[in-house]
């Protein structure tokens, strides 16, 4: 596993109704690669009743992978050491979502250092993104570091009008936002948009969500379009009823 350490909550704030970013600070992040941006870490959520001495013990104990939870760094600030991290609030059913929605300045929580950046870089400079909440900070990261003449599509499912958020992508990249109030009963309005858009055929595609709408949209790009594995990033970030441990499994199992 990789190292793990503790970082402290320096911001919480709701940037819509059911997206809550919280600022986290901590030395290690200072050496973090300064493209880490967009890449996903993992966040070790403490139990209520850890105090900061018993946390440190328990990120070194076995039991620690039960409270690990993945997630996006949506910027990176090295001078400072802190990380913002975009938390989708599903409610208290899952330990990081119920941590984000009740985490305080100077709360803790363990975290790793971060992988890369999953928004592959297209030759043809046109991209196509489908993304719901949980998978949009790693969408947004990466289209905010696209060249200027970069072109594209990005269909974002979201839970609710208010949840509509700037980003500062180039002007050629259009965002149609599509509002799913109840993703637990699937994303249909984005997989069929994502059937009834025009495909040019050298798009980099992202598509990233929740288990059944990937599933559905990687069988149309791969096997009803025959887009090769490369020009694609596609993958699951949750399944309803499952945690996120449960998810990973049967990713496996399917992979
Ligand atoms: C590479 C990667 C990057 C990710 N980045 C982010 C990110 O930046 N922001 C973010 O919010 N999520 C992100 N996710 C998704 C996040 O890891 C999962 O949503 C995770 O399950 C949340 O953990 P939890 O403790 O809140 O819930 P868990 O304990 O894992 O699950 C408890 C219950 O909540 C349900 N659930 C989980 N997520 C959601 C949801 N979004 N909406 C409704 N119900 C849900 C589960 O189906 C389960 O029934 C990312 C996932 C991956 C793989």
């Amino acid at each position: 596993m990789k190292h793990l350490n503790i970082a402290l909550v320096t911001g919480h704030n709701y940037i819509s109704p059911n997206m809550i970013r919280i600022t986290l600070q901590s030395e290690a992040i200072k050496s973090f690669p300064a493209n880490a941006t967009g890449g996903h870490i993992k966040l070790i959520i403490p139990q209520p009743e850890h105090n900061s001495r018993e946390f440190q013990k328990f990120l070194r104990s076995f039991g620690v992978r039960k409270r690990m939870r993945t997630y996006t760094v949506r910027h990176l600030n090295l001078q400072s050491g802190e990380i913002d991290i975009d938390f989708v609030a599903h409610g208290d059913d899952g330990p990081a979502s119920a941590w984000a929605l009740s985490a305080k300045l100077g709360d803790f929580i363990g975290l790793s250092s971060p992988g890369s950046p999953k928004l592959k870089p297209s030759q043809s400079g046109r991209y196509l993104v489908a993304v719901d909440m949980t998978a949009f900070p790693a969408a947004a990261a990466g289209l905010e570091g696209l060249s200027s003449d970069s072109t594209g599509d990005v269909y974002a499912e979201i839970l609710s009008e208010k949840d509509i958020q700037p980003v500062n992508a180039p002007d050629g990249i259009k965002l149609h936002w599509i509002i799913n109030s109840a993703p637990h009963a699937g994303s249909a309005a984005l997989t069929s948009a994502i059937r009834n858009h025009s495909l040019t055929g050298d798009e980099s595609v992202f598509v990233a969500g929740e288990y059944e709408a990937v599933g559905d949209l990687r069988t149309y790009f791969r096997k009803e379009q025959g887009y090769a594995k490369d020009q694609l990033y596609i993958s699951s970030y949750w399944k309803r009823g499952l945690i996120e441990s449960e998810h990973k499994r049967v990713k496996t199992l399917v992979a």
